[in-house]
């Protein structure tokens, strides 16, 4: 297939000062939760963006002195001999495909504590640690200012060595370099203080002296926030940052543009939709002449084209919809529009950073692993024997089995209890603001229904004579979880004594299948992610009063680690839920539920008719035992492999899902070493 010429516009190679970018596709950076710990990974992953198409592809912030870490996360850094080795392996595999890699150097301020290098912060002032740690941040003086700019350059310098063709000066995100630009923390009275003119200085003189360190080779690239904040969700308050990139227009080669509010910058999808930035950065590139980039969640070609065409930006910045199909560009250029895996917005992808753990994806079960699992978003291994697999369950687990044992060539049957594929994503996907979860499902069934050799069998509920009825070879058992109705979980470590009449009580697979309870209801959440609050506030769509109820200190505490938790708090209140946190639910008896203070163990009664239980799950393994227990007893027919996957081996988010599926079907019919299961990552030494 051909590339449609409607995209064409995406295709044109742009020029960025002394280097040329291939086409408009430009990965900005993003964390990976690798960072300087596992260089090759992080390589990997980076080098995948490039094979896919994208024309620059950048790190994660890289640190440019030790006097700036930020640990616990997993950063990059650019320190030594030894990192410029680390980075110069990405360039590498960026380069191998024609496109750019992209430095972003970073000095954190304020935001960074220095867990690890034990050197004192420094800021534009005396300021508290940004992030709630007990430790503050020193006011630089100017013999700091002067020390700065020489790591800055030297930083610069190391990047070009390590064979980056675009260096950041990362001016936003609450770090170092905001905090001089901004007038509420810039308190200073010298020449960096005071008028607009002083509080720019700094960061023009480093892109003057990053220019001048390495501007005959390399591109020199800002990030900078279009707009100062204030209501995220009503008029952008542009303030006094359309003059400073008046101030600053011509200076840099590229302007990297992004916004105050990271949770709009980067929301999640129930909140925030694909394009959103526009309102806020629109004006940006009418006062400068070098090219602009900015992010939105774009997934859709036409959008992009429409930035384009429109004026509002050069390149379509992208972090998610990198990560959820590093093949974005590709599949524009040969026509296969319909085969992009498109990021569904849940955040998923940053816990990584949050979490300072490799990152992974809902949508893309392939990332992190390129390197040490050798795992190919786009290929796969041929079968390995002319054998069948039943696949029973035809969830995110069992979709994404056949998905790949299909494109491996298997024959493949996909026997699913209901009319319909997706299972949890189906339900879940009907639930306030998660649609675009679908897209899990969607992808999957499209790439299904194209291929021959997988035959999908609905309304078939298996049972144990059903499977040894079909003889296939591998039999693989996704049959997903449900969710407990007795009140155990995190907090109660046993079934709640007191808990009914079960008419009155209701678990979220209840709620998704449509029985709702009557008059005023505690939601229960020991759960901590979003199926809690997602669930009070469809309750409160239909006018039911809400109780939140949760041991936890707040609301949906695992919400922190995807960005999400304030939207989700504010939604709460907005919506009129009674919130009760630090309490567990320890009885019910149709009038009253009776709650526990987790701290004093003081016990209060709530007066509500029904209540909603998220705790736990509990994995739908029956047929998995019978089947073992048949074939064990001596059954005619015995399968090379009974397996079971996703959440029906151990329920887990999504994510968690997809990857127990694609695992399953990358490793079937291959040897995996029990002992040495995957490579193991780690930093270089200087002298290695
Ligand atoms: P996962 O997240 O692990 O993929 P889900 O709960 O989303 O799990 O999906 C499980 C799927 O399995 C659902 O679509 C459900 O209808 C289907 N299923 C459950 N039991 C059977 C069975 N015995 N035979 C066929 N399909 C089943
Ligand atoms: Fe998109 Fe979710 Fe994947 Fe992140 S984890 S890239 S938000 S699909």
């Amino acid at each position: 297939m051909s590339r449609d010429p409607r995209y064409d516009v995406l295709f044109e190679p742009v020029k960025i000062g002394p280097v040329t970018a291939r086409n408009r596709f430009y990965q900005v950076p993003h964390c990976t939760g690798l960072g300087w710990l596992r260089p090759r990974m992080v390589a990997a992953l980076r080098g995948m963006k490039a094979e896919g198409g994208w024309g620059v592809v950048c790190t994660e912030f890289c640190s440019i002195h030790p006097a700036s870490d930020d640990l616990p996360h997993p950063y990059a850094s650019l320190w030594d001999q030894g990192d410029i080795r680390a980075h110069s392996i990405m360039t590498e595999q960026v380069h191998e495909h024609g496109s750019l890699a992209g430095a972003e150097l970073w000095f954190g301020g304020s935001r960074s504590t220095n867990l690890f290098s034990n050197e004192v912060a420094m800021d534009v002032a005396n300021l508290p640690n940004a992030i709630g740690i007990p430790y503050q941040a020193r006011a630089m003086d100017k013999s700091d200012i002067r020390e700065l700019r020489r790591w800055h350059r030297n930083a610069a310098l190391r990047a070009r060595d390590a064979g980056f063709d675009i260096v950041y000066v990362y001016a936003t995100h609450g770090y170092l370099l905001s905090h001089f630009l901004s007038s509420k923390t810039n308190t200073r009275s010298d020449e960096y203080g005071g008028s607009l003119e002083n509080r720019v200085r700094l960061v023009r003189e480093l892109i003057e002296e990053t220019k001048d360190a390495v501007g005959d080779r390399c591109a020199v690239a800002v990030r900078f926030s279009a707009d100062e904040g204030g209501d995220d969700d009503g008029d952008p308050v542009i303030g006094e940052h359309r003059d400073m990139i008046e101030m600053l227009a011509e200076l840099p080669d590229l302007w990297d543009i992004n916004i105050n509010d990271y949770s709009r910058e980067m929301g999640v999808s129930r909140f925030i939709k694909e394009g959103s930035l526009e309102a806020y950065m629109s004006y940006v590139k009418s006062i400068t002449s070098k090219p602009v980039v900015t992010v939105g969640r774009f997934t859709s070609p036409d959008t992009m084209v429409s930035q384009v065409n429109r004026g509002i930006v050069d390149f379509i910045g992208a972090a998610r919809p990198s990560i959820a199909d590093p093949f974005l560009p590709k599949k524009i250029e040969e026509g296969r529009i319909d085969e992009i895996r498109e990021c569904i917005g849940c955040n998923i992808c940053y816990t990584g950073d949050s979490t300072s753990t490799p990152i992974r994806c809902t949508q893309n079960p392939t990332i992190s692993e390129e390197w040490r699992r050798g795992w190919h978003p786009e290929k796969i291994a041929p079968k390995g024997s002319d054998s069948n697999v039943l696949v029973i369950g035809g969830g995110p687990a069992g979709l994404e089995a056949t998905r790949a044992l299909g494109r491996r060539g298997y024959h493949v049957m996909l026997a699913e209890a209901k009319h319909t594929l997706g299972g949890r994503i189906s339900r879940e996907s009907e639930l306030p603001g998660l649609g675009e979860w679908a897209r899990v499902r969607n992808y999957r069934v499209h790439e299904i229904q194209n291929m021959h050799n997988v035959d999908v069998y609905f309304d078939n509920l298996m049972d144990v004579e059903h499977v040894l009825a079909v003889e296939a070879d591998y039999v693989v058992i996704a049959t997903g979880a449900s969710w407990l109705a007795d009140g155990r979980g995190l907090y109660n470590k046993t079934p709640l004594n007191e808990l009914g009449p079960p008419e009155q009580v209701f678990t979220p697979d209840d709620i998704m299948a449509g029985r709702l309870p009557q008059g005023p209801t505690l939601v229960y959440d020991d759960d901590h992610y979003y199926m809690g609050n997602v669930i009070a506030e469809l309750l409160r769509s239909k006018d039911i009063p809400v109780t939140l109820v949760t041991p936890e200190v707040m609301v949906s505490t695992w919400s922190d680690s995807t960005g999400e938790h304030g939207r989700v708090q504010r939604r709460m209140m907005e919506l009129g839920v009674e919130i009760i946190t630090s309490h567990a639910l320890t009885a019910f008896n149709g009038n009253a539920a009776e709650v526990e203070c987790a701290y004093t163990g003081n016990r209060r009664n709530i007066e509500v008719d029904a209540v909603v239980t998220v705790t736990i799950r509990s994995p739908k393994d029956g047929l998995f035992h019978e089947l073992q227990q048949s074939l064990e007893s001596g059954a005619d027919y015995k399968p090379d492999s009974l397996t079971r996957i996703g959440d029906c081996l151990t329920p887990t988010i999504i994510a968690g899902a997809v990857f127990s599926g694609h695992r399953y079907a990358r490793e079937l019919d291959t040897e995996v070493d029990p002992d040495n299961r995957m490579k193991y990552d780690r930093v270089f030494f200087e002298d290695e």
